[in-house]
């Protein structure tokens, strides 16, 4: 009695894949990046299976933060985008939390806010991305303040890297660049490294790496390294066959008749649709898995089902499992199938969707 579609989540491999990114920076601290519910894998679950490994956890909102501290999770919790009001500080505080500082105006709200004890901080430079940060002149002034704070304890610069996915591309470089000299003469701590960076560019490393993506298994990269083979998928997204039926060719499948057979067609329909967060643009030919062999989906992805070619599987039937991606299906190809990248498939899981941690 349920509907099959699942997301099955593999706690070992997430473990594996954080373990990984600490093998990568040897000796740097690994800020296990956990916002957005993990990714959609689950936050909690998530950082209570990290806790005995993790350094730290990045959220992207004290909301996020919250759910941890009040779930026990004792680790530093980063802010990577800080404070979004200045009442947020009691928390930062009481919890212990480390906030990023990218404007002026949170530099004035922690000098007005009483701390009970000192806390770091990361202040961000805008190394070339334009998205938040100071640039070199404010940053200096950003650090000069904070230094002044009796209950700042460390002051660390933070930047993030636009194109470090794409290996061929010369802007890491020139971010790099950019970071060192605005921020080496302050002989701070640093903290650069997304998953991309901390898979392929050792010389950003810095003292602590952020690695998100590559924790739940799927590469950022554009090309295929050494490092990112080792990754180990987190999530595996699967359903079972609902219905089958044989076409003769010339027959239209779904929604708008996109896809219309050839030949004799065998269809299978799978419980699971784009109000699962299966993405509703994969196209013909995006790739699955039934009973451990590859097919394709056939006909556009509606709400609650999809189809599937069965042609050269007479042997399928009814309730057999089907994975859309995971340990077989390779999550980057379902993306490319539907003009996106794996972060979306994975937080656009709804909450239709049981949840199964595996350990
Ligand atoms: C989300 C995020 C990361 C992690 O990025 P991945 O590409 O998933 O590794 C790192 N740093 C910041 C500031 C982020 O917002």
């Amino acid at each position: 009695m349920a509907r099959a579609a699942k997301a099955v989540i593999d706690l070992t491999a997430l473990k594996h894949n954080y373990l990984l990114a600490k093998e990568l920076a040897p000796g740097r601290k690994a800020v296990a990046i956990i916002k957005a519910n993990a990714y959609g894998h689950g936050a909690v679950e998530a950082a209570e299976y990290l806790s005995d490994v993790a350094d730290a956890f990045g959220v992207a909102c004290i909301e996020e933060a919250l759910q941890l501290a009040e779930n026990g999770i004792k680790q530093p919790v980063v802010l990577l985008e800080g404070f979004f009001t200045a009442d947020e500080l009691e928390f930062v505080d009481k919890y212990r939390m480390m906030t990023a500082v990218h404007s002026e105006w949170q530099l004035e709200a922690l000098e007005q806010h009483a701390f009970s004890q000192p806390l770091p901080v990361l202040v961000k430079f805008d190394s070339g991305m334009h998205r938040l940060g100071f640039d070199a002149e404010g940053f200096a002034k950003a650090v000069e303040r904070l230094q002044k704070m009796d209950h700042i304890s460390d002051v660390i610069a933070m930047t993030h890297f636009a194109c470090a996915d794409e290996l061929e591309c010369e802007y890491t470089q020139t971010q790099m660049a950019n970071f060192h000299a605005a921020c080496d003469r302050f002989g701070l701590q640093h903290c650069m490294a997304n998953s991309a960076v901390t898979l392929h560019w050792p010389e950003a490393h810095g003292d602590w790496v952020r690695p998100g993506i590559m924790l739940y298994g799927a590469s950022p990269l554009d090309q295929q390294t050494e490092n990112a083979a080792r990754l180990k998928p987190v999530m595996t997204l699967s359903s079972e066959i609902i219905a089958i039926r044989e076409l003769p060719a010339g027959e239209p499948v779904g929604y708008g008749r996109r896809f219309t057979s050839e030949q004799p067609t065998r269809v299978g329909v799978v419980a699971m649709g784009y109000a699962d967060g299966y993405p509703r643009h994969a196209i013909d030919g995006t790739p699955v898995a039934v009973n451990g062999k590859m097919t394709r989906l056939i006909g556009k992805v509606s709400m609650d089902m999809m189809t599937l070619d069965l042609t050269d599987q007479p042997e399928a039937k009814i309730g057999d499992p089907v994975e859309l991606w995971g340990e077989q299906v390779d999550v980057n190809q379902v993306a490319a199938c539907s003009d996106t990248i794996s972060y979306t498939l994975f937080t656009g899981i709804t909450s239709r969707v049981p949840r199964i941690y595996k350990k």
